[in-house]
């Protein structure tokens, strides 16, 4: 599970997160909701490890990870501009991060692990396409098998279908409840679309002017939505 204690963080003297408390449980699938700069990806940067909180802790299970640096988390991301590797086929983007992690293995492993991926990701036989020769929907599914191959014990998603039509994203979103629930994967998911964030999470946490405004499953949000913000910001659609 991971936890925020009280977590604030600051660019020069704004306050762009003002102290939030959070848990994740192991497995849970959250969403993080809310407006543009209400501070969600300032959230997940800091869970990742790409930038760190200036007040309050970070926990994964028992381990204070507060200042550990991303590559020691075991995280896994996907953002919505993190693009793949243009020069790189599929198969060699999904191999990148293996072979940069600490863990050695043999060509023929990596080889397997890339083959199973694309299988998990429904992309089977993709291997040799460049970037350049999939859709958009595709790319998003490679970035995915990317942040997996690494065995990341958590998943964070920035907006991860937030350049894609309304169809694709659909189904997409269908796709990582899927794979969510066959990997268990504790999974930490950005998004400013409402609707998205109620179909997708187990529990959904909105956010307004970096603080935590509400939080609960999406049931309990849409049956008793705690102000006139929470109201407001779920009835709209966008
Ligand atoms: P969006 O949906 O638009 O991405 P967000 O909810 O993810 O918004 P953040 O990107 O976390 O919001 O930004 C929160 C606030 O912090 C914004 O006002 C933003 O301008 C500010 N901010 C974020 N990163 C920086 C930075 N590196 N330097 C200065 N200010 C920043």
């Amino acid at each position: 599970k991971i936890v925020l204690e009280n977590v604030v963080k600051e660019f020069n003297t704004f306050r762009a997160v003002r102290g939030v408390s959070l848990e994740i449980g192991s497995g849970e699938l959250v969403a993080l909701l809310g407006p543009s700069g209400s501070g969600k990806t300032t959230i997940l940067r800091m869970v990742a490890g790409l930038e760190f909180a200036d007040q309050g802790a970070i926990y994964f299970g028992d381990e204070d990870a507060t200042n550990i640096p991303v590559r020691e988390r075991g995280v896994g991301f996907v953002f919505q501009h993190y693009a793949l590797f243009p020069h790189m086929t599929v198969g060699e983007n999904i191999a990148f991060g293996m072979k940069v992690s600490k863990k050695a293995r043999s060509k023929q492993e990596i080889t397997d692990r890339v083959n199973d991926l694309l299988r998990l990701v429904k992309l089977e036989g993709l291997n040799d396409r460049f970037p350049s020769q999939i859709s958009g929907g595709q790319k998003q599914r490679v970035a995915l098998a990317r942040a997996l191959a690494v065995d990341p014990k958590v998943l964070l998603l920035d907006e991860p279908f937030g350049a894609l039509d309304a169809n694709v994203r659909h189904d997409l979103r269908r796709w990582l409840r899927e794979i969510h629930d066959e990997l268990g994967i504790t999974t930490l998911f950005v998004t400013h679309d409402q609707e998205e964030a109620l179909d997708l999470a187990d529990r959904v946490v909105i956010l307004d002017q970096g603080a935590i405004v509400q939080e609960g499953t999406p049931e309990q949000v849409c049956r008793e939505p705690n102000s006139a913000f929470v109201m407001k910001f779920l009835g709209d659609t966008n």
